[in-house]
Order: structure tokens, then sequence, then C-alpha cells
């Protein structure tokens, strides 16, 4: 298989397949504490990275091969080596996929380009969107996740938020939370009067267990990240 990986057993999806949409490492981002390594190509290019018939191929031969294992699959998950909105056709990909399984599909997103309208049409029909935000100022966005430039935090947010509202199914905002680079009490609060504009059905605290692209980012204490929970609200959980 090159585009399918897993399935996956996580506590938030159960058991989801994974479909990369980019070859390694295609992403707008280039996040201090990303686990696949350093982004090979930093863009915010949009085009068929890979085939979406080559992907869906793919995919139609998982599923013949697999049929005991689909009653299991709580999602499809579009994620993998990159950011997977950067490839163009992500839109006929969820309705090709919604048409040969009845396995829901959520969609793993640094949300960089959900100010594009084109974008956000082409997501309404996954079931589940999981976009990240890891700060509310352009100076730690900066700091954390090291956008191609031209994208801005402000951008991301009014993307995110304009998404929420023109889309129905579930959206689960992912914070990563690395030590003393994005978890300072006041950027916290910033973050929050940006989530309560959003408007996310979850929100989901993260933090690095695993090596990162950065030496030295070390994950928030258990302590830091149950008072952060807290500034952050009901629909907060610590993943
Ligand atoms: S957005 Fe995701 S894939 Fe891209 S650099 Fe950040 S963690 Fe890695």
């Amino acid at each position: 298989m090159k585009y399918i990986f897993g399935p996956l057993k996580s506590r938030r999806l159960g058991n989801s397949l994974g479909i990369t949409l980019t070859p390694y490492k295609i992403c707008t981002f280039d996040c201090v504490y990303c686990q696949l390594g350093k982004t090979n190509v930093l863009t915010r290019e949009r085009k068929e990275y890979i085939f979406s018939s080559e992907i869906i191929e793919e995919l139609r031969n998982w599923l013949e091969g697999h049929s005991a294992e689909i009653d299991y699959l709580q999602y499809i998950t579009l994620s993998g080596s990159g950011e997977p909105t950067l490839n163009i056709r992500i839109g006929d990909l969820i309705r090709e996929i919604k048409q040969i399984c009845k396995i829901p599909v959520a969609v793993i997103t640094n949300g960089s380009l959900l100010a594009e309208d084109c974008l956000r049409r082409e997501l309404v029909e996954a079931d589940l969107i999981i976009p990240s935000l890891d700060a509310a100022t352009q100076a730690v966005f900066e700091k954390i996740d090291r956008p191609v430039s031209g994208i801005t935090v402000d951008g991301v947010i009014a993307g995110l938020i304009v998404f929420r509202k023109e889309y129905r199914g579930q959206l689960w905002l992912e914070i990563m939370l690395a030590a003393g680079i994005n978890d300072d009490l006041r950027q916290i609060k910033k973050l929050k009067v940006a989530i309560d504009k959003i408007n996310p059905d979850k929100i989901q605290l993260n933090s690095p267990v695993r090596s990162t692209t950065e030496a030295g980012i070390l994950p928030v204490k258990r302590q830091k990240l149950e008072k952060i929970r807290k500034i952050l609200g009901d629909r907060c959980e610590i993943i």
C-alpha cells in the first residue's frame, strides 16, 4: 500500500484507516513538534500531489481484501505525511469514499487553508474535521508552527469561524502545547477568546510525547494542562 496506512487504534478515533493525500512531507507549516520530521516542501500551493484515482483504486482494493475488518472501522481518516488539504482533489476524494463505503470520513488538518472559500466547500461532506490551532498571536504562531509566508494566525482563526458556520459535521479543535513555547496562560486566555468565536464541538489538548522535529521540545506538565483545560471550559479535554 502506498497511500493507505493502518488501521490504527487511538482513543479519540477508535479504529481508523489512514490515507495520505501528499507525498512525504509537503505542508503549509513546519511545526517544531512535528513527529514526521522537517517539512521538505513548505508551500501553500494546492494541487493534485497524489492522483485521486490512484488513492481510490488503492482504497477499493483494501476494502475488497479486508471485508472482516470494515465493520470495526470507526473512520477513514485523511491525514498522513503532510497537510491533506493541499491536495486540490480532497473534496472529490471525500465524495468518492462515501460512494464506495459507509465508513465515516475524518480529516485531520492544520486549518491553515480554511480561509479559502473553495476548500471550505470541499470539506462539507466530511463527517468529522479536526483542525489545529496552537496560538492566538502571530509571534507565538510563527514560533511553534513556522508557517509558509502569507499565512497569518488571524486568517486561520477567521477561516475557522466561517467554516464552523457553514459546516454541519463534528468539529474538534486540537491544540498542541509545548512547554515554554505556547503554554503561557496569557496566550491561553487569548486562545479562549478565539475559540469562543469558533465554537467547536470539542477542544482537545495535546502535548508532544514522541520525538519531535526540533530537539528540546518538551510536553506541558499534567498539572498545568489541567489548569489550561479549566480555562478553556467544559468542551475541553486532555487527550
Ligand atoms: S501541520 Fe502537521 S504535518 Fe505539518 S508540520 Fe505541523 S504537525 Fe507536521
